[in-house]
């Protein structure tokens, strides 16, 4: 399968000002450093703790946060367009095929406006200029994500947190994109609305062959949802390969933790947690060596002083599977 987007050496580093910081020249390394293909068709997974800058990432992708460093290549049908150097005139035409779902639906409606004011936007911004055709386009993308038609002459309170999310998905896909960045889009529903909302997701993909990166730091979401997983730490990817060789073949001692915290009932192999102590460390001062050995119930001397590189292993299948730990015992395919 071909690129959609190729992510190369990407950074975001935001400086800090005032507070207890402000005599230094202090950065938050929200992303530090990743290499990621997204391929065209596919539902990659991106997931890890929160602080771990998984959604800078996804907004990174979108130039929604443009990259201090590396480089974001959009792959399409006249040919490769490096994304991180236009300004916004020169987005415009690729700000339409890449698209976002948040978490909370609030923040994409506006309370004052009716949904098809809301709904509408996206559409006169790239030129349906006819208000009937809005409206018209408005209503079919409303029973694309099985709601009735009536609807857009309501307004954002009068619908559960389902019925909006349903509504910002329909907002996702009004200019029709080809990649919908999906970001914790079903976190804050109850677990039976999740259901519904990941299977419209999946019915919209097939139906609109649209690819997904979808972000959440719940990996028991992932398994039967994702085609590959990468799980970050830090500003970084740890661990990245397709979604059934993560779960059956982890490599790397945080994606062992994480998983470790899915109940057993959920998902029917380990038993035992495995308890990271504390929180995600201050991406200002990323510790040194492996971030994440001031959590690894692993850690070794060289940890704490040498990088560890995402390196490939061969899997059984004789895929990829990458991992950054210096003690994985597999020999690397390279
Ligand atoms: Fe743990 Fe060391 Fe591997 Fe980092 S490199 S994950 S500290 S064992």
């Amino acid at each position: 399968s071909e690129p959609i987007l190729r992510l190369r050496d990407v950074h975001v580093h935001f400086p800090i000002k005032g507070g207890v910081f402000k005599r230094t020249k202090d950065h938050v390394r929200a992303v530090d450093g990743v290499d990621l293909d997204v391929y065209k068709g596919e539902v990659l997974g991106l997931v890890g703790e929160s602080g771990c800058g998984k959604t800078t990432l996804g907004k990174a992708i979108l130039q929604l946060v443009r990259a201090t460093g590396g480089s974001v290549t959009y792959h399409g049908d006249a040919g490769e367009t490096e994304l991180t150097t236009l300004d916004d005139a020169g987005l415009f035409p690729f700000r339409k095929r890449l698209q976002i779902v948040f978490q909370d639906p609030h923040s994409s409606l506006n309370p004052a406006y009716t949904i098809f004011g809301s709904l509408e936007d996206p559409l006169r911004h790239y030129g349906v200029r006819s208000r009937a055709e809005r409206r018209k386009i408005v209503g079919d993308l409303l029973e694309a994500v099985n709601m009735r038609r009536e609807a857009m002459d309501r307004y954002p309170h009068e619908f559960s947190g389902g019925q909006r999310q349903r509504i910002g998905i329909a907002r996702a896909l009004s200019i029709e994109p080809e990649l919908i960045v999906c970001d914790e889009a079903v976190s804050a529903l109850d677990v039976s609305i999740q259901a519904q909302v990941l299977q419209l997701l999946m019915d919209l993909k097939r139906e609109k062959q649209l690819t997904y990166v979808f972000i959440t730091h719940d990996l028991s979401v992932t398994e039967y949802l994702c085609d590959r997983i990468a799980v970050m730490y830090l500003g970084r990817i740890v661990e990245l390969c397709d979604a059934e060789e993560l779960f059956a073949n982890t490599l790397h001692p945080y994606t062992e933790a994480l998983l470790s915290a899915i109940p057993v009932a959920d998902l029917d192999r380990k038993s035992e947690r495995i308890v990271l102590e504390g929180d995600v460390p201050s991406p200002v001062n990323p510790p040194s060596g492996c971030p994440f050995h001031p959590r690894c119930r692993y850690a070794q001397d060289v940890c704490r002083t040498d990088v560890p590189a995402l390196r490939p292993y061969r899997t059984a299948a004789g895929g990829e599977h990458l991992a950054a730990c210096h003690l994985i015992d597999q020999p690397p395919a390279d």
